[in-house]
């Protein structure tokens, strides 16, 4: 046992099953652990770190914010809470404002209570059930649980869970919605359930029939949001116009940050919702100078580029391996490759570790990638020799 983890073994509760390396620093997509072993980082932090470890541009901006203010709260008007909140209407091309929370489940309890506020405004009845879909994940509060399309998370020992939520599959939520129902909320691709990413056709057909329904559509962006798919929303690529987007992961680049957008400008009043740390200077700001690297990256193509390497790369490694790999699937930059069974996947994953590359799991079945944005085409390189070696040892 090393020192770190006695430590964490001593002192942090027992949440998560861990790999004991000891990080010590990080440049763009790879990382150092303390014996200076260097790692290609596929995971960005589960989509978090989306312009790369150690970006100067941002410790920069965020030791210049830090320096002046980091937090007034939320009695006082805070200037980079705006103009964040401008620039993610603008960048996503849709009529909302939004309210700044502090991670994704959080951003998604937000949206939950837009949806029963506008249930309980605007109808006679009111409706407050929301339908989410089987394999979606929203988060690891109780609500966020029960909105989680997976039994396994809604575990007995946290019970009771809030009413007014079940899943279905999606071709299956049209008869489940019943004169209560006030809306539906979806992943457009499923990130932790096993990169699932739902047809367009299918998407849009539900979205219409949710419009003309008056039923709200509830987008979860939170792993996929902010040009994870190559677009700023992965609503804008499948065309919808959703009432309500969350976002999260990529948005601050690691500093935690949520945030929930609506068309329902007017939904909630003063004192309907708030948030301590929400949206301060510290986080927006952050949030503000990831947006301009990433915007930068978008508009000079550089990110369409990377994404289509990216594929070109894990395509060669789907084909050289196809004894092992089942499908190769995802959009953007969130990718996965479909392992034959949940055995060579794990092992798979702790080898791919020891061969100096960081990859994750998705589903039970699914080798998930989420690299940062702004990774360079010989950290891709260097990754996929080493996912190739790690592949020929379990073979
Ligand atoms: C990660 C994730 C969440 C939860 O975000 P937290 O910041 O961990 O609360 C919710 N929805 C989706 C789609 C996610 O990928």
């Amino acid at each position: 046992m090393n020192e770190l983890e006695q430590l964490d073994k001593e002192y942090v509760l027992h949440t998560y099953a861990r790999n004991y390396v000891h990080f010590k620093k990080g440049i763009n997509a790879t990382l150092f652990d303390k014996d200076d072993k260097d790692y290609i980082d596929f995971t960005s932090g589960i989509g978090v770190t989306s312009v790369g470890h150690g970006n100067k541009q941002v410790a920069q901006r965020i030791f210049e914010q830090a320096s002046n203010l980091i937090h007034t709260s939320n009695i006082y008007a805070i200037e980079p809470q705006a103009l964040l909140a401008k620039r993610v209407k603008e960048l996503s091309g849709y009529d909302v404002r939004t309210f700044f929370a502090n991670s994704g489940a959080e951003a998604n309890e937000g949206a939950i209570k837009i949806a029963r506020a506008y249930g309980e405004t605007k109808f006679e009845n009111k409706r407050y059930k929301i339908i989410t879909l089987e394999n979606s994940f929203h988060g690891r509060t109780i609500t966020t649980v029960k909105a989680t399309g997976q039994s396994a998370f809604q575990q007995s020992k946290f019970a009771p869970y809030p009413d007014g939520f079940s899943f279905n599959a999606i071709d299956d939520v049209y008869n489940a919605i019943d004169d209560e129902t006030v809306a539906v909320m979806i992943e457009l691709v499923q990130g932790e359930g096993g990169i699932l990413p739902f047809p367009k056709d299918k998407i849009q057909e539900l979205a219409k029939f949710l419009k003309e329904n008056d039923i709200l559509l509830i987008v979860d962006e939170v792993q996929t949001g902010v040009y994870r798919t190559g677009e700023f929303v992965a609503s804008n690529l499948y065309e919808i116009e959703p009432d309500i987007i969350t976002l999260a992961k990529g948005l601050g680049g690691g500093v935690p940050i949520g945030a929930i957008l609506t068309t329902h400008k007017d939904i909630f009043t003063y004192g309907d919702h708030g948030s301590t740390f929400g949206g301060n200077y510290l986080v927006t700001a952050t949030g503000l100078e990831v947006l301009d690297i990433l915007e930068e990256l978008k508009d000079s193509g550089k990110l369409d580029e990377t994404i289509i390497y990216f594929i070109k790369k894990l395509d060669e490694l789907y084909e050289q391996n196809r004894d092992i790999f089942l499908a190769h699937v995802g959009l953007g930059l969130m990718r996965g490759l479909r392992v034959k069974d949940a055995d060579t996947l794990a092992n798979l994953i702790k080898t791919a570790f020891d061969c100096g590359v960081m990859v994750l799991k998705s589903g039970n079945n699914t080798l998930r990638f989420l690299p940062a944005l702004t990774i360079s085409k010989s950290e891709i390189d260097e990754g996929f020799i080493r996912l190739q070696k790690a592949v020929e040892k379990i073979k």
